[in-house]
């Protein structure tokens, strides 16, 4: 027997503007059983071979500084550089299109110990990173060039992050890239059809529906969304309208401290592993204009789906037609609620 929300269908994610597919009926299916394979975190506090701890040297040449807090420095291995004077030679055909691209990418260490994560670092430990995040920002907007601010880290080797050490990315562009700019329109069409922003309408309905709410405190809201594409995909959002980290106050930075913490600690619980994901914060535009549109925020994408080992591939219709899931956002948030917010492996 079927319910109307346990059978096919498609919602709309307003933020993209795209659809993602769900079928809750295939987590009914025969399947095989969970792996077992619990990843246990590394107890080494420091690795001489490590290219982010402390002290030690990186490809390259430098030397890291005995840092005892957060240390950001330029990517040694840079996917984009500040001058990148002359594109490609013009193609006859305008099918054939490029551009010049200028940006500064650089690695932000989150605290010296490498066997930590966010999810293990307290509130108090986190509290710089988020200072950090938003000097970074400041910063970046001020060289006049930078038009967009990606902000994001990928979590374990499944999300092909190459060292556990705890550290994130900051990627600068002279352009802004396709998700940003995808939201960018969104909020701006909802912005100019309904004289409100998008984000705070879509926090309403979420609390007024409750279901896929996670947790909340008394400055960020974590919960499925709606239009979730990875299995236990969440959003972070501020609760206050605002579009950028430099406008956060000092108790809402604590405030997004906090949300992080217990965020992680959740989804380490959840499966008791080191759990993978890629997270980062989509905010303002720094291309010199006003974003009245835009909402504070910040997405997980984590990939595992059963248990520390089963992940999500997007493959076959996925690659082809569209995103697709089973379990539903819904069932997602139950699942999370349900975790405690002590982590199941704690600091010695
Ligand atoms: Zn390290
Ligand atoms: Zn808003
Ligand atoms: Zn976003």
């Amino acid at each position: 027997m079927e319910n109307k929300g346990q059978s096919p269908h498609r919602r709309w994610n307003p933020l993209r503007q795209s659809w993602v597919l769900v079928s809750p009926h295939r987590t009914q299916r025969p399947w095989q059983g969970e792996v077992g394979q619990k990843a246990a975190p590394s107890g080494i506090a420091y690795d001489p071979k490590c290219y982010l701890c402390p002290g030690n040297s990186r490809a390259g040449g430098a030397v890291n500084p005995a840092y005892e807090s957060i240390f950001s420095f330029v990517n040694d291995y840079s996917a984009l550089l500040p001058d990148s004077a002359a594109g490609p030679e013009a193609q006859a055909s305008p099918l054939l299109r490029s551009e010049p691209a200028r940006g500064l990418c650089k690695v932000l260490c989150y605290h010296p110990d490498h066997s930590l994560t966010l999810a293990r670092m307290t509130r108090q430990e986190i509290r710089p990173v988020v200072d950090a995040w938003t000097r970074e920002y400041e910063d970046l907007k001020a060289l006049g060039w930078i038009e967009y601010v990606q902000i994001f880290e990928n979590r374990g080797a499944m999300m092909g992050a190459s060292n556990p050490h705890p550290h994130g990315q900051i990627w600068s562009t002279g352009f802004i890239p396709d998700e940003p700019a995808a939201e960018t329109k969104a909020q701006g069409d909802h912005l100019a059809r309904a004289g409100r922003c998008l984000l705070c309408d879509y926090a309403a309905a979420e609390r007024a529906a409750t279901q896929r709410i996670v947790f909340e405190n008394e400055h960020f809201m974590a919960l499925v969304p709606f239009w979730a594409v990875w299995p236990f995909e969440v959003l972070l959002l501020s609760r206050r309208h605002l579009g950028a980290l430099p406008a956060l106050t000092g108790d809402e930075r604590d405030g997004l401290a906090d949300a992080l913490q217990r965020l992680t600690t959740r989804f380490d619980n959840l499966f008791e592993t080191s759990f993978p994901y890629t997270m980062g914060f989509h905010q303002a535009p720094t291309d010199g204009k006003a974003h009245p549109e835009w909402h504070f925020h910040a997405h997980f994408y984590p990939p595992l789906l059963r248990s520390a080992t089963v992940r999500k591939f997007m493959v076959g219709f996925e690659m082809l037609g569209m995103p697709q899931r089973d379990i539903t956002p819904e069932t997602a948030a139950e699942r999370l609620r349900a975790c405690s917010e002590a982590h199941f492996w704690p600091r010695i």
